[in-house]
């Protein structure tokens, strides 16, 4: 088996590379703008840390999805390839205050994560990456202009007949703006 991180592998053979391809379902990825995912290729390499009981994990993920625009709710193609670099750490087994201050101060730093077990599957990972790499508000394109707010047509592919107005009072709102800056001014 190649697709889970076993840390005793690790204490007793040395640093490892894993690599597995996961198909994940949408439910897992739980966020409801991806409409499609693509299997995610992820490639991993193990090593024990620098303090006791610590793993570091370092790798890459690659996926491709179908997003939903946040703007227009088209669906687009989405690209990602994300490097990670993970230190796994004994959870603290008792729950003294002391620490859980220092879970607390060490979850802090981004790529700290807490083991229970000593292992970790590959697909895990996969999937932590792919929720970490989708955006929070998605673009199908930097300048999408979304949907009208009236007839609720696509304006990045039709100018509807409501639109004019819309923008016309923008300018307007625009218009008093640098009057009254100008008066500022004076
Ligand atoms: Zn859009
Ligand atoms: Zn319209």
């Amino acid at each position: 088996m190649n697709d889970i991180i076993v840390f005793d592998d690790i204490d007793k053979n040395g640093p490892r590379a894993y690599s597995g391809t996961f198909d994940l379902s949408l439910k897992e990825i739980d966020r409801p703008e991806v409409e499609n995912v693509g299997p995610v290729a992820i490639e991993a390499k193990a090593d024990r840390g620098d303090l006791p009981g610590e793993y570091i994990v370092d790798g890459t993920a690659r996926f491709t999805a179908d997003l939903a625009c946040s703007r227009c709710a088209e669906p687009y193609p989405f690209a990602n390839t994300s490097t990670f670099h993970v230190r796994f750490r004994p959870r603290p087994e008792s729950s003294g205050e002391e620490e859980e201050e220092v879970e607390i101060a060490a979850a802090e730093e981004l790529d700290v994560e807490f083991y229970s077990d000593r292992l970790v599957p590959l697909k895990d990972l996969a999937l932590e990456q792919v929720q970490l790499s989708i955006p929070m508000k998605p673009l199908c394109d930097e300048g999408c202009l979304g949907l009208c707010p009236v007839c609720g047509s696509n304006k990045s592919r039709e100018a509807c007949e409501c639109e004019t107005s819309i923008v016309d009072e923008r300018w307007d709102a625009l218009k008093g703006l640098r009057d009254q800056l100008k008066k500022k001014d004076v």
